[in-house]
């Protein structure tokens, strides 16, 4: 039996059957490459979901983890810990926001900003305020207030009763926006990229309009940036390219370069509302995921860094409308920076496992949506490697 086949075979005992598991037992990471206990190489388009933004095994991450896990990895948050003031004040210097509240997680990010938005809305503008207004398509997260959020039934079968008050509308369409804010509505949460939705990038004047709306009626915006920011658009927040500022963003995946990390950012008007023992969390902004962190923002907020991503993300894009030429399957090719979507007329699984088969992770999203999410750090080289191994698919399903 190959060491393969035996992880199999216990997990498939062990494990809750939560996840569709490709046939792989990853051991090693270098770059844009993972290496399975096969000896196999994938090029990996995909990062864990969007979260080794810079590569597998970044030198200069393992160092600061291990230097940080040999001199302390956990006090509680009853002490200050160094790197986590640190990481707190890289990301507020380079965002509009001032107040930072690390977890562990995207989840617990945005419960944590429906916890502030309900309770500031409810402290000024009294009980009636609770109404959180999202899109449909979106993703926010598991937790069952999340999965409130999320405006797809999928996730939400089952859990019945869930906490009430979150209502969705349709992406990109600011008349159905505004026709369901009232004067409930405490805030309206959005991810200015969809990604599990199958990236779909909200345009400019919807964002800036929404800003304006909220503004004009305190609704607190809060801007769900855990799959788009930390450079995955080509700027750190996506948000930047609208021009907008967000009162409230929620942050995790690439945030702690592979270890567990979330945060929620807030404008100074909001310091208050989290009061001392209102909320809280054992590991958030844990030393050792924080040290990760200051170098994760070191190398995001490189204009040549973001450049990088700008170009390869284009570079992608323009390919993949040429070959939609070739291959009338190909609808529509979505995305910024180095977030893609490729929509198809057809079911994308066939496609996925193929180039899974022939060493190339990609995922599907919304059953027809091609999505791939680079490591940042890729170079020409890698995406004609993919587009090598991708065209001989698309010939064969042609
Ligand atoms: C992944 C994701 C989440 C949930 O993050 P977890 O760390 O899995 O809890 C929330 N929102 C968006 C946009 C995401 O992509």
């Amino acid at each position: 039996m190959s060491r393969l086949e035996e992880i199999r075979e216990i997990s498939g005992e062990v494990f809750f059957p939560t996840y569709n598991r490709y046939a792989a037992a990853m051991v090693r990471g270098e770059s844009a490459y993972l290496y399975d206990t096969e000896g196999r190489r994938y090029l990996d388009f995909l990062s864990g979901i969007g979260v080794a933004n810079l590569g597998h095994a970044h030198p200069e991450i393992a160092k600061m983890v291990c230097e940080q896990a040999k001199s302390l990895m956990h006090v509680s948050n009853l002490y200050f810990m160094p790197p986590q003031t640190e990481l707190a004040h890289e990301l507020v210097k380079h965002s509009s926001l001032d107040r930072v509240f690390f977890c562990n997680s995207g989840a617990e990010a945005n419960e944590a900003a429906i916890k502030l938005a309900r309770k500031y809305a409810q402290e000024v503008h009294g009980e009636n305020r609770f109404e959180i207004i999202t899109l449909e398509d979106s993703f926010h997260g598991r937790t069952l207030a999340t999965v409130s959020a999320t405006g797809q039934e999928k996730v939400k079968q089952g859990f019945a009763p869930l906490p009430e008050g979150f209502i969705h509308v349709p992406a990109d369409d600011f008349d159905a926006l505004e026709q369901a804010v009232s004067d409930r509505t405490c805030a309206i949460m959005l991810e200015p990229i969809l990604g599990e939705g199958g990236v779909v990038v909200l345009s400019t004047p919807y964002l800036q309009k929404v800003r304006a709306l909220c503004t004009e009626r305190d609704i607190i915006l809060i801007l769900d940036e855990i799959q788009v920011g930390m450079g995955r658009s080509g700027r750190l927040f996506a948000h930047q390219w609208a021009g907008i500022e967000p009162d409230v963003m929620t942050l995790a995946k690439a945030l702690g370069g592979g270890l567990p990390l979330g945060a929620m950012l807030a404008k100074e008007k909001y310091a208050p509302i989290l009061s001392a023992g209102s909320h809280g969390s054992t590991f958030g902004g844990n030393p050792v995921a924080c040290a990760a962190g200051l170098v994760v923002m070191k190398h995001v907020t490189d204009e040549s860094f973001l450049a990088n991503v700008i170009e390869m993300g284009d570079l992608i894009r323009a390919r993949f409308k040429e070959m939609a030429g070739q291959f009338g399957f190909i609808e529509e090719v979505r995305g910024r920076g180095l977030i893609v979507g490729i929509k198809l007329s057809v079911p994308c699984k066939d496609i996925v496992a193929k180039a899974f088969e022939r060493g190339l992770l990609i995922n599907c999203t919304q059953e027809t949506v091609l999505r791939m999410l680079p490591p940042l750090i890729i170079s020409e080289k890698e995406v004609e490697e993919m587009f090598d191994i991708l065209n001989n698919i698309f010939k064969e399903v042609a």
